[in-house]
This record gives C-alpha cells, structure tokens and sequence, in this order.
C-alpha cells in the first residue's frame, strides 16, 4: 500500500480509533475534530502513546470552531470561519488551543476552513481577515506548527492572495478538490497552475458541481464526479507534490466505510500504476 494514502480519523471521548485505518492497511491519517473539550493534555498524551504503539504518523490536526455552521451558499458567508464578526474572537481563541493541543501531541500542522474569503482585495473584510488569520499563523509558528488553509469556499486567486498577504513563513494549503467543486469556485486540475506550490496535502474527496446556485453541489465517491482524479494526481505528482492523500467521504455507516476502502485502492493504483 502507498505510504502516502490516509484517512480522516476522528477525536471522541476517549480518543480516536485508529482500528479501520489499521485494518485498512494504513498508517497515515488526519486528525479531525469539532470537541475544544477534549483538547487536553490528558488526551494529548493518550494520543501520543496511540500513534506510536501503531506506528503511525498523522499528517495534521483538522480544527473547527465553535458557534454555527452552515453550508450553503446563502447562509454559509455569514456563519463560517472567520469572517463573522460576533464568533471571531471565540473563534480564534479556539484556533490556538487547536495548536496548543497539536503541539502537545508533537503534530505538524493545523488546518481550518477560514471562510468565504472576499473575493475584492479592497473590500475592508479582506483586511480583518488577513490581521486574523496573521494573527493565529503567528501562534503556530511559534510552536513549530505550519497552518493551512482548507480550500473551497474561495476561488484559488482569492486563497492566494490571502496567503500573500497573511505573509508568515508557515502557511499552506490542504487541497481539497471537490470543495472547489461543491462551492462552484473553480477546476482543481486549473487551480495548482495558480497556488499548486503551497498544496500540502490533499483530501481526496469528489463532487458534481452546484445546479441549485442556493445550495452546495453533491459530493459522491472519488472517482466517480468532477475531479478528474487520474488527471488531477498526475498534475499533482508533476508539479513536484510529495505530501499525502487524505480520504474523505462524507456520509456514515457501512455505505463510507465501503466507499474509503475502494478508494484505498482506487489510489494506490493511480499513485503507483504498474502494481
Ligand atoms: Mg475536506
């Protein structure tokens, strides 16, 4: 199995289960949680001991924060990320106890979704943004953590120019391909002509795009919408990408875990093509 292939594992009460991620053959994940009430040290160090009793090396912590989420394209630019004014300060609050407790568990890098970016580099929004992401990228850093951005609720020129102007030297991008598809914000394959050397990882994930121009576009198995996964990994695999490749399927029950293990394959033989 290629090194390079994970999953997404989710943080619960008393810690993560790596069991499906093992049986699957894997040793490369994500961790993903939404629970500050977990981040502690107690958890850290039950984590810590986890990963090297399987031998496995998780690739980042994934961060939500606290207040409401909604994913549409009505409701979604007043609710997520930083962007609203009324959850920010919480918000970033919550974002350096993420990189306190990644620290903690010795992990390289956080991710979060940051929101709708302005799309107009003059809009006044763009500039509060930039001060507060400068100021959670800053945190990081000082602990020897990178932090990335998950893509899609922006297009990639807009992403770019938020890293350019954010301006510290540990910013990336965890791609996710199919955001850029459900958001309608633009072609994964197009995008890594404009921001391909900060992709630090990627979340395999497909989509179709939005027909509902309210709403999100449907997200389906790798392979099977949009992306245009042989494509898109060899762009990746040519522009000189060399981090992991992170599954992501975003329904539950024995239906996603069918669904991940196909696509374990599914990957494998489009990353090493002659096995
Ligand atoms: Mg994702």
């Amino acid at each position: 199995m290629n090194p390079r292939i994970g999953t997404m594992v989710r943080l619960q009460q008393n810690g993560p289960s790596f069991d499906h991620l093992v049986a699957a053959g894997l040793r490369c994940c994500q961790l993903v949680s939404w629970e500050p009430s977990l981040w502690t040290p107690e958890c850290a160090a039950r984590l810590k001991n986890q990963i090297a009793t399987y031998d496995l090396r998780v690739t980042a912590f994934w961060a939500g924060w606290p207040g409401p989420a909604i994913w549409n394209l009505v409701d979604g630019p007043r609710t997520l990320g930083l962007l609203p004014q009324e959850y920010r300060a919480i918000r970033v609050a919550s974002l350096k106890r993420a990189a306190d407790f990644a620290h903690l568990v010795g992990l390289p890098a956080i991710i979060t979704h940051v929101g709708f970016v302005p799309e107009e580099p003059a809009n006044p929004l763009f500039h509060e943004l930039v001060a507060t992401v400068r100021d959670i990228a800053l945190y990081a850093d000082q602990l020897g953590l990178q932090f990335w951005f998950e893509t899609g609720q922006e297009t990639p020129v807009t992403l770019l120019r938020l890293i350019l102007s954010v301006n510290t030297p540990n910013l990336g991008i965890n791609l996710d391909p199919a955001n850029l598809i459900l958001y309608g914000k633009g072609n994964p394959i197009d995008a890594l002509d404009v921001f391909g050397s900060y992709v630090r990882n990627v979340h395999a994930k497909d989509a179709f795009y939005p027909t509902d121009p309210m709403q999100l576009g449907r997200e389906v198995k790798v392979g099977e919408g949009r992306v245009r996964f042989p494509e898109f990994v060899r762009r990746l695999e040519d522009i000189g990408f060399t981090g992991e490749y992170i599954i992501e399927r975003e329904i539950s029950g024995n239906h996603q875990h069918r669904d991940i293990l196909d696509t374990i394959h599914y990957l494998d033989r489009l990353l090493t093509p002659h096995t």
